[in-house]
């Protein structure tokens, strides 16, 4: 029984909609998933109508971004209700100043010499999205002015770039106890990508209860440090592809980078 435990969907930055993704997981014949999308919950709530009814089972799931200086650090919260009043609220003050941020960005664009606008860039993220930097260099490419995502985030929108801008963020043990507090689970996600295992430990104490071991960016070195790190802290492992759909961007399609269920029952017990 193999499982994906990071799927992100058109409820944020990822290209497929959470029914398509329901759809290619089945055909993939994985037997768990967990939509892990940015800030929101909106891509699992419209799966609860079919789930269940086929294989895979979904997972409620989220991805919240959160900070330490200098390092951006992503946290998972696996069986979290996504009807948690408290959550709602924080998801909604997220979701609005995110938008704020892209005003922001557009302004920055401007001095820069490229031309965006608001609606436009909302356009292209779609209704009901968590708006986010891609959907920013999304336009950017719809535009012309540069031949793919990627070029723009070196370009441009990299942490530090001309045209960043951060987003609110909740420190890291507010989301470790706002997932907590919405029944879920806080795992830190891909610590392969936070670029300083001090930070990974500063992490490991705001209280997150997992390690995701297992992620496209780790390599071999790096997946044994962290299964160990994960056993010796008395962590649950997790593991996920971090499918977004974007075409080059690694996994092509479910399935191709899984993990076993048992970490499913591992991470339940
Ligand atoms: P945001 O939360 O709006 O700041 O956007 C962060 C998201 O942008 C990440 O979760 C990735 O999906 C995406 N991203 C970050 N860096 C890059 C990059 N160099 N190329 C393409 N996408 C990126
Ligand atoms: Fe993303
Ligand atoms: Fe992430
Ligand atoms: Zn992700």
């Amino acid at each position: 029984m193999r499982a994906d435990l990071h799927i992100h969907t058109t409820a944020s930055d990822g290209w497929m909609t959470p029914e398509k993704v329901l759809e290619e997981a089945s055909q993939a014949g994985l037997a768990y998933i967990s939509i892990t999308d940015h800030d929101t919950v909106d891509g699992f709530l419209r799966l609860t109508k079919t789930a269940g009814s086929i294989s895979p089972v979904v997972i409620p799931g989220i991805e919240f971004s959160t900070d330490l200086p200098g390092h951006e650090v992503h946290i998972l919260g696996y069986y979290i209700n996504p009807c948690d009043d408290e959550l709602r609220h924080h998801l909604d003050i997220l979701a609005k100043d995110r938008l704020a941020r892209v005003c922001k960005m557009i302004s920055k664009l401007k001095n820069l010499g490229y031309n965006l606008d608001y609606d436009f860039i909302l356009e292209i993220a779609g209704p009901k999205t968590v708006v986010g930097r891609p959907h920013v260099a999304q336009a950017l490419v719809a535009k012309g002015y540069f031949k793919a995502v990627k070029d723009v985030f070196d370009t441009l929108i990299e942490r530090g770039g001309p045209a960043y801008v951060p987003h609110y963020k909740l420190p890291p043990q507010a989301v470790v106890s706002l997932i907590e507090r919405a029944g879920g689970i806080p795992v830190l996600a891909h610590p392969g990508l936070v670029g300083s295992d001090s930070v990974v430990n500063k992490i490991i104490a705001a209280g997150v209860k997992g390690l995701e071991v297992y992620h496209p960016s780790h390599d071999e070195g790096m997946t044994t440090r962290y299964l160990a790190l994960a056993r010796q802290r008395k962590l649950k492992v997790t593991g996920g592809s971090d499918y977004h759909a974007i075409p080059g961007r690694f996994p092509g399609k479910l399935g191709e980078f899984t993990v076993s269920g048992s970490l499913v029952r591992e991470l339940r017990a």
